[in-house]
């Protein structure tokens, strides 16, 4: 991969904005240099744009280093961000698998990128072939998901790096969900591959969506790309000092994904009993993608009784889909209880 090839040209020559906080970043004792309000204290200065203390305790848990670490606005921000570094509007693509994250295609959308989407087989599988061969000399970015949304599956491990080794772009791999399924990540082959994104959040294992932190992990010199056009300040101090507290706290998430793992079975096993469902996709994930009987009939009777699922019926492969995402023990009884009496 030769990155600066890679590169829109006008990011590849932009000179990034250079705040107070980046020129100077130091112990000073009287900061009279970036135009804050000396009163208010600590809301009135500005955040690190670097986050390097976050960035530390993240390097410390995930065993990759700093350097190798970007942080966002949730992981949408830096897939808006790569989709902008690299793909020339009207003229490059991004392919993507089909189901799969919606907010792909919307950033595509947004930057007026074309998306080229390779359906995966019966059974939600990804043939890296099919990939492969929907890449033309304009396709700049691949994106998978794995475990994926919306069918909950993990990819093939090895058909994910046979994409990574045969694609002369970048691969990013969407892991929002990887603390569901222990194991799977491809953190490990960071090191081995510098065309590789992985991509993961605060939002859904560690239940902080509502502070917006997405991570991305590659090789420093595609970091340096999305930190040089980033927003300077994307992560305001709340959000930076929340994450913190969470990260040092370990033991409570790993409880949190315990619990919703024995749960994610033993709905999945009442669910098998119900006539109105039809099939139970495996799920490497917080949901399950279930196909009932007539899911716009059984979406909306739930929705008379408060419990809101998610109609996927209308996705590619997902016909008569509902995704449930796996909550707390009494919210999942909740559920079971209202299904049973359909
Ligand atoms: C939920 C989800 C995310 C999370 O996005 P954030 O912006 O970090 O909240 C990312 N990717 C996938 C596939 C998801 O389902």
């Amino acid at each position: 991969m030769n990155l600066n090839k890679l590169l829109r040209k006008n990011i590849k020559n932009l000179v990034p904005y250079s705040s107070a906080r980046d020129e100077f970043s130091g112990d000073g004792k009287v900061f009279l240099d970036a135009n804050e309000n000396p009163f208010n204290a600590p809301y009135n200065r500005y955040p690190d744009p670097l986050q390097k203390m976050l960035k530390r305790k993240i390097s410390d848990i995930k065993g990759v280093s700093r350097e190798q670490i970007f942080l966002g606005n949730g992981s949408d921000e830096p897939i808006d961000l790569l989709i902008r570094a690299f793909c020339e509007p009207e003229t490059d693509n991004i392919v993507t698998i089909d189901p799969t994250y919606g907010m792909y295609q919307v950033a595509a959308n947004i930057n007026n990128v074309a998306i080229r989407k390779v359906s995966l087989s019966p059974g939600f599988v990804l043939d890296p072939m099919n990939v492969l061969h929907a890449v033309d000399l304009h396709t700049k970015l691949i994106f998978l998901c794995s475990p994926n949304n919306p069918s909950g599956n993990n990819l093939s491990r090895s058909a994910m790096l046979h994409i990574v080794r045969n694609f002369k772009g970048i691969v990013v791999v969407d892991e929002a969900y990887i603390d569901f399924s222990p194991g799977n990540s491809l953190l490990s082959d960071l090191q081995t591959h510098q065309n590789l994104v992985i991509l993961q959040t605060l939002s859904k294992a560690w239940g902080l969506a509502g502070i917006r932190l997405g991570m991305a992990f590659a090789a420093p010199e595609i970091v340096a790309v999305l930190n040089k056009i980033k927003y300077p300040y994307n992560l305001n101090i709340l959000t930076q000092q929340k994450a913190l507290e969470l990260l040092e706290n370990k033991t409570v998430v790993e409880n949190w994904v315990s619990t919703l793992i024995s749960e994610r079975k033993r709905v999945s096993e009442e669910l098998e009993k119900l006539d109105i469902v039809q099939k139970i996709n495996p799920s490497d994930a917080n949901f399950l993608l279930v196909a009932v009987n007539n899911a716009p009939d059984l979406y909306q009777k739930l929705i008379k009784l408060g419990i809101v699922v998610r109609d996927r019926s209308k996705v590619h492969l997902c016909a008569d889909c509902l995704r449930i995402t796996i909550g707390s023990p009494e919210e999942n009884d909740l559920l079971l209880k209202a299904l049973k009496t359909f």
